[in-house]
């Protein structure tokens, strides 16, 4: 590969972008930490970022169309034809399942479709970083059967039930910052 070239550049940006990657990945599942972003701004909230699916460079979600047109790792990907730029929403969606699933193994499937659903947000963000609420988001999807026997706002209920709990754990951790839903319920039965 010489030096300066269009495929240099790229599999260097692919690879410092890895490790930024990994990095947003654990600060989103842990629900503590900065994440590193392609541009600083006013705004350093995960829900606001979304990762390109070609180089990985977490980008505000209103900004990531702008990226990719002149996305490196996008353009070595497409070779030398110009490829239109795909449409805003369809880039924004790839980029939150890109994140969904690196944060959650194949086996959570479920929880994988239900977190791609749900609206990107503070509340997201504790119900992602709490194991207990991941297990009981993926045993409410479980529990709905097969897609075929699923009512259309199914999910859409478990979202909001799984919700729900993400706004009590939130509000506890205004007094206790580290408190998990296990904490909770493990004080909350032996005080009785
Ligand atoms: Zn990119």
């Amino acid at each position: 590969m010489p030096k300066r070239s269009r495929e240099r550049t790229a599999k260097l940006q692919k690879l410092i972008s890895q490790g930024n990657f990994r990095h947003n990945i654990s600060v989103i599942k842990k629900g503590t930490g900065e994440i590193v972003v392609a541009r600083r701004s006013a705004s350093k909230t995960p829900a606001d970022y979304t990762a390109c699916e070609f180089c990985k460079t977490f980008h505000m979600k209103k900004n990531l169309w702008k990226h990719m047109k002149s996305c490196v790792v996008r353009r070595e990907y497409y070779g030398s034809s110009n490829v239109e730029c795909e449409k805003r929403i369809a880039a924004v969606r790839r980029g939150k399942s890109l994140i969904v699933n690196a944060a959650f193994t194949s086996e959570d499937g479920l929880v994988n479709e239900l977190f791609v659903r749900m609206r990107d947000d503070d509340i997201k963000q504790v119900v992602i970083s709490d194991e207990l609420l991941c297990r009981e988001a993926g045993l409410r999807m479980a529990a709905l059967g097969s897609k075929r026997d699923q009512k259309q706002d199914d999910v859409y209920r478990v979202s909001q039930a799984v919700r729900t709990l993400g706004r009590v754990l939130q509000l506890a951790r205004e007094t206790v910052p580290d408190a998990t839903m296990y904490t909770l319920i493990h004080y909350s039965a032996t005080a009785l």
